[in-house]
């Protein structure tokens, strides 16, 4: 990727809008340097924007580049993507080559936010073209390939698709438990129980409480265990375990409390407990 860089004019850093700060790679920004890039944010569908313009302003005066909202699944805001490109080069005398026929932009990220399906927005909105890039659910699934890729015609650009290739930068445990919420690390590297309990908390803090509708709560709890009792049996996921008491053993019927946890991570993942950003 970084012997890729020097033949590219405009560098395009795809985040999760719910974590506009955690988990970037900062070992990226040495790599680089002053060349012209642009920040993603992408899934806002996903994200509460009600501070957006704040985050932005942040994210602009740091990043000394454009910073734009997308969602790949709507096609919201492609369309501003192509115009900031040509914008953020011209802008940049140094990048500005007047003789340059065509802009070769590249597409980077941590796993999962959404780099190869940005490709696909791009092309559908710009080549009416079909899936060049695989669109993956799990972290790392996406193979690391590097080749060029049409997304526009006129400008003529061409990116370098790079799935997957910056590892996310987990500062503290809250870093990773964000992370792991929003899919870019394997659930497993943080263990769903622990990513449930940090889930509600989170859901409460911000107010944000849509589970109580969705699980048929009295109101909003912060003790996760009674919440994902009421899931387990919401879902029929129960088990029969056998109990050794002083009086014998007995069969008793236990809530599965993993399955519920993999099930409430799973319905925020999809917006179903209502937008939030975690940053
Ligand atoms: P990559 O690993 O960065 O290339 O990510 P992918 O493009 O493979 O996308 C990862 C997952 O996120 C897939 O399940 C996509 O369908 C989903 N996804 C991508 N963009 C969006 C978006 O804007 N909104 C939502 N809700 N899901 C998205």
């Amino acid at each position: 990727m970084r012997a890729k860089l020097g033949k590219v004019d405009c560098i395009v850093e795809v985040h999760d809008a719910r974590i506009p700060l955690s988990g970037r790679n900062p070992l990226f920004k040495e790599y680089l340097g002053i060349k012209p890039h642009l920040l993603i944010l992408n899934k806002m569908d996903l994200a509460d924007l009600s501070h957006q313009k704040r985050v932005i302003t942040h994210l602009e005066k740091h990043e000394d580049g454009k910073v734009i909202y997308t969602d790949c699944i709507r096609d919201e805001n492609i369309k501003q993507i192509v115009p900031a490109i040509t914008e953020e080069i011209e802008s940049n005398p140094r990048f500005n080559r007047a003789e340059a026929l065509e802009i070769s932009i590249m597409v980077t990220g941590i796993p999962n936010v959404g780099k190869s399906s940005l490709v696909n927005a791009l092309r559908r909105l710009h080549l009416r073209k079909g899936k060049a890039s695989k669109v993956g659910g799990e972290p790392g699934i996406t193979r690391s390939m590097l080749c060029k890729i049409q997304v526009s015609e006129n400008p003529l650009i061409y990116l370098l698709d790079t799935p997957g290739v910056l590892s996310p930068r987990i500062e503290s445990l809250e870093t990773g438990m964000k992370l792991a919420l929003c899919g870019t690390i394997l659930d497993h590297l943080v263990g769903e129980d622990i990513m449930a309990d940090y889930l509600l908390y989170t859901l409460n803090e911000h107010t944000q409480h849509r589970y109580v509708e969705q699980y048929e709560l009295d109101e909003p709890c912060s003790n996760i265990a009674t919440l994902l009792k009421k899931i387990a049996l919401q879902l029929g996921k129960t088990q029969r375990v056998k109990a050794i008491t002083g009086i014998g053993n007995v069969n008793i019927t236990v809530p599965n409390y993993s399955a519920a946890a993999f099930d409430f991570i799973r319905s925020f993942r999809k917006g179903e407990l209502g937008t939030v950003t975690l940053d």
